[in-house]
């Protein structure tokens, strides 16, 4: 079988190559579509067909902040956002790009595949969800936003519909008193799946939280934000934040057994991550204070 690599100059006409009746893969790094098709191969199962390559679309990559919102493009690499100058409330969002993989799959693989691929072990998931960030998804009939928790259907499931692309991740500006963090607990450092990660995000004034957004990921199909335990962080200091994290908070999550860890240590991996992430936040918030 002929396969064909695509490679539009701009999105009109990527976008027009995805309505087709049978639309190529989209490929961004490939760092996900090349370890699949390695699988693939060894079952003996036959390659994808076309691949549509969007390498050469412009104003796909970087970083900018455009009414009050912050635009990551969709081809923006975790290289580029683990190196980019940005304000603090990306700090965890920086931490997990220098996380992903190492510094080669940082070099290629880009913040939209990661979510595209919509794996429960995907780094980027917590912090962007801790950020309330929306996706922007683009096809031949325009362009719609959905928030991430919305985006991400399942373990391989987004919402993208057929003749979609993702153009770009959109983060709502925060004040210059925000806080974040992200903790992966893996089998080693670096070029490691996650057993577990968390993220947080912290407004705090006069000393108190009067704003948290807490997510957990690999510990459930899709990542989730922990809302009973936000709500219970609000009105504390940030030093009290890591005793307030209670079994209850957790009662939402379904974690796996797999071959990286059992669900019940998952589950109480998962606590002690959260407890050590809301430790260390306090920690610098202190530090910056003194
Ligand atoms: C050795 C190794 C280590 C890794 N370690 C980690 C890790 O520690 N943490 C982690 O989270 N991930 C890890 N990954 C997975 C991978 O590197 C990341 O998920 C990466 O962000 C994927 O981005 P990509 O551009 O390479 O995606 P691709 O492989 O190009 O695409 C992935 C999927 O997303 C779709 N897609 C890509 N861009 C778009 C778009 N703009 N619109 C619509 N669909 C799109 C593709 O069609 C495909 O289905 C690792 C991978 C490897 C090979």
């Amino acid at each position: 079988m002929t396969r064909s690599w695509l490679r539009p100059a701009s999105l009109d006409a990527a976008l027009r190559a995805l309505a087709a009746e049978t639309p190529p893969r989209l490929f961004a790094g490939g760092t996900d579509i090349f370890a699949a098709e390695a699988f693939r191969t060894a079952w003996g199962q036959p390659p994808d067909g076309d691949t549509l390559d969007i390498d050469a679309i412009p104003g796909l990559e970087g970083i900018e902040k455009r009414d009050g919102v912050w635009r990551i493009g969709a081809r923006t690499r975790w290289a580029g956002i683990r190196d980019a100058s940005l304000p603090a409330f990306f700090d965890g969002l920086r931490q997990a790009a220098g996380q992903v993989g190492g510094p080669q799959i940082q070099s290629r693989g880009t913040i939209a595949g990661n979510l595209c691929n919509a794996s429960p072990a995907a780094d980027g998931v917590p912090p962007l969800l801790s950020l309330e960030a929306e996706v922007e998804c683009a096809s031949l009939s325009g362009t719609r936003n959905l928030p991430l928790n919305e985006f991400i259907l399942g373990n391989r499931r987004t919402a993208l519909r057929p003749g979609e692309m993702v153009t770009a991740i959109l983060v709502p500006d925060r004040t210059a008193s925000t806080r974040a963090a992200f903790l992966k607990l893996g089998a080693r450092r670096n070029l490691v799946i996650s057993i577990a990660m968390a993220a947080a995000t912290l407004d705090v004034v006069n000393g108190r939280i009067i704003k948290a957004s807490v997510a957990l990921g690999a510990c459930s199909p899709v990542a989730v934000r922990l809302t009973a335990l936000e709500a219970d962080l609000v009105g504390l200091a940030p030093g009290e934040a890591a005793e307030a994290v209670t079994a209850d908070h957790l009662s939402g999550i379904a974690p796996i057994d797999d071959v990286r860890a059992s669900a019940d240590y998952r589950r109480e991996a998962a606590a002690a991550l959260l407890r050590r992430l809301l430790a260390a936040m306090a920690e610098t918030m202190l530090t910056e204070a003194a």
